[in-house]
C-alpha cells in the first residue's frame, strides 16, 4: 500500500464495519485478520439485529434458577468449575450492573446505539448489495407459562414507556405468525421493530467486499505483532509490514492478546455460546427467530437450516468445547420446534466478548496515542457493529459524533 491512514485489526462484523466507515470517509485502510472476514464469532450468532434492546442481558436472581445453574441442570447457562476464581469478581460486577438503577443507566447510555442499529445496517446493506439477507419481520419470544410473561411484566412496562413497540400475544395469535410451532406455550411477545439475517457470515463478507471496492485492503496477519515504529503503529502481514498513524483494535474476544502487553487491562470476559443447525422437519420451518424464553435458547431460520443457539457458558476462552447445554434443552426444543436431523456432526462454539457493564468500549485507548478501541459488544455485536463503526469513524476523523461517545470510553474501568 502506498499510504495507510489506519490499520484495523480484526475482520469480524465489528472490524469490517469500522474499516468500511473509515474507507467511506476517504481514509486509506488496511484491515488485518488471521482468517477471512466474519469467520469467528460473527459467523455463528443468531442473526438478530435487535435495536429494541433496552436492558442488559439478565442475571438470574431467583434462587430456583440460580440453584439449577449451580447444579449444572440449567439449559440456559453452564460453567467450568476451573474458571470460577477468574470469573467470581467479574460476575459480581456483572450482577451489580444488571439490577435496579444500573439497568436504567445501561438503557440511557446504550439507547443511542441500539436505536440506530437497524438503520445503520440497512444503509450498509444497500451499498453492499446484501439486502437479500435481511428480514424485517421482527422476532418472537414465547413463554411456556402465563407466569413466565408476568415475571417479565415490570421490565416490559418500562420498555413500553420508552416508546419501544411490542405486542403481547396469546398462543393462537403467535401461531398465526409461526404456524409450525407446537402449541406448548401459553404466551408470547412479538417484537416487530427487530430485523434478522438469514446468513450473518455472508453479510460480513459483503461489507468486506464493499470496503475493498472503496479502496480498502484486506491483509492476512497476526495482530499480536502490533508495535510502535517511530510515531506510527506497525503490524506484520503476509505482504510485509504496514505502518499507520492510527490503529483500531476490533479483535472481539481476542483483544486482550494485543492490549495486555501494551498495559491496557480492561475487564473483558467471554460468555461462550454454541449453535447447531437442524434440517426442518418435513416442509415445516420458521420465518423469524424465536426464543424459548423460560428454557433459555433460541432457534433462527438460516440458509444452512434452523440454527439453535444456546445461552451463556462461563469458561476459559480457549478451553475445549463442552456443549452439554444441548443435552439439557433438546427434549424441550424438539417439543416446540419442527427440528429434523442435525446438519453438522458437532455444535459450533463461539465467544461473546463481554464487559461486566454489558457495554462495549468505543474510543481512544488510554495512554497510547493513535490507538483506538472498538470491542466488547457482548450479546449484540452483530446488531451494533455498523453503528459502533460509524461512531468510531466520526471520532477518528474529527467529525461531530452522532451521539456523545463518553459512556463507551475505556476510562470508565480505570481508577
Ligand atoms: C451463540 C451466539 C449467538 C449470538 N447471537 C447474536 C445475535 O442474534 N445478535 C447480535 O447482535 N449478536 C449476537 N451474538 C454476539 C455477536 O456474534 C458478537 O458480539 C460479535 O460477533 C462480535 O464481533 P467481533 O467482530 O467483535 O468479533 P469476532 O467476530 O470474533 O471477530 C474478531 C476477529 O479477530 C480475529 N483475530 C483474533 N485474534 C487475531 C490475531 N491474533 N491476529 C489477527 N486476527 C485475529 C478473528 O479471526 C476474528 O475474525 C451472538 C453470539 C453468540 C456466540
Amino acid at each position: 500500500m502506498a499510504r495507510t491512514d489506519a490499520i484495523v485489526l480484526g475482520a469480524g462484523i465489528v472490524g469490517v464495519s469500522a474499516a468500511l466507515h473509515l474507507a467511506r470517509r476517504g481514509l486509506s485502510v488496511a484491515l488485518v485478520d488471521r482468517r477471512a472476514p466474519g469467520e469467528e464469532t460473527s459467523y455463528g450468532n443468531a442473526g438478530i439485529i435487535e435495536g429494541n434492546t433496552y436492558f442488559p442481558y439478565p442475571f438470574p436472581l431467583k434462587p430456583a434458577a440460580l440453584l439449577k445453574i449451580i447444579f449444572k441442570q440449567a439449559p440456559e447457562a453452564n460453567y467450568h468449575l476451573s474458571h470460577l476464581p477468574k470469573l467470581a469478581p467479574w460476575l459480581f460486577s456483572y450482577l451489580m450492573h444488571s439490577r435496579g438503577p444500573a439497568m436504567l443507566d445501561f438503557a440511557h447510555r446504550m439507547r443511542p446505539l441500539f436505536a440506530n442499529a437497524v438503520a445503520e445496517h440497512e444503509k450498509l446493506m444497500q451499498e453492499a448489495g446484501a439486502e437479500s439477507y435481511l428480514r424485517t419481520n421482527g422476532w418472537l419470544k414465547v413463554y411456556r407459562s402465563v407466569r413466565g410473561l408476568e415475571d417479565a411484566r415490570r421490565d416490559l412496562d418500562v420498555i413500553a414507556a420508552a416508546g419501544i413497540a411490542f405486542e403481547p400475544l396469546d398462543t393462537d395469535a403467535a401461531l398465526a405468525l409461526e404456524p409450525d410451532l407446537a402449541p406448548v406455550f401459553e404466551r408470547a411477545v412479538f417484537w416487530p421493530g427487530a430485523a434478522s439475517l438469514s446468513n450473518p457470515l455472508a453479510v460480513t463478507r459483503a461489507y468486506a467486499e464493499r470496503f475493498k471496492k472503496l479502496g480498502g485492503v484486506l491483509l492476512e496477519g497476526d495482530a499480536r505483532s502490533l508495535h510502535r515504529a517511530g510515531d506510527k503503529w506497525r503490524v506484520d502481514t503476509d505482504e510485509g509490514a504496514v505502518d499507520a498513524a492510527a490503529a483500531v483494535i476490533a479483535l472481539g474476544p481476542w483483544a486482550p492478546d494485543v492490549l495486555d502487553p501494551l498495559g491496557i487491562r480492561l475487564p473483558l470476559l467471554v460468555k461462550r455460546g454454541y449453535h447447531r443447525h437442524f434440517k426442518p422437519a418435513g416442509n415445516k420451518g420458521l420465518s423469524r427467530p424465536v426464543l424459548d424464553a423460560e428454557v433459555g435458547y433460541l432457534v433462527a431460520p438460516m440458509e444452512q437450516g434452523l440454527r439453535l443457539t444456546t445461552g451463556a457458558e462461563f469458561a476459559d476462552r480457549d478451553a475445549p468445547a463442552t456443549p452439554v447445554q444441548f443435552d439439557r434443552l433438546m427434549p424441550q426444543a424438539r417439543e416446540l420446534f419442527p427440528l429434523g436431523a442435525p446438519v453438522e456432526p458437532e455444535p459450533w462454539l463461539g465467544r461473546r466478548p463481554c464487559f461486566p457493564d454489558s457495554m462495549p468500549v468505543i474510543g481512544r485507548a488510554p495512554g497510547q496515542p493513535g490507538l483506538w478501541l472498538d470491542y466488547g459488544h457482548a450479546h449484540w455485536g452483530l446488531t451494533l457493529g455498523p453503528v459502533a463503526g460509524r461512531l468510531l469513524a466520526e471520532m477518528m476523523t474529527g467529525e461531530t459524533p452522532f451521539t456523545d461517545p463518553k459512556p463507551y470510553a475505556a476510562e470508565r474501568f480505570l481508577p
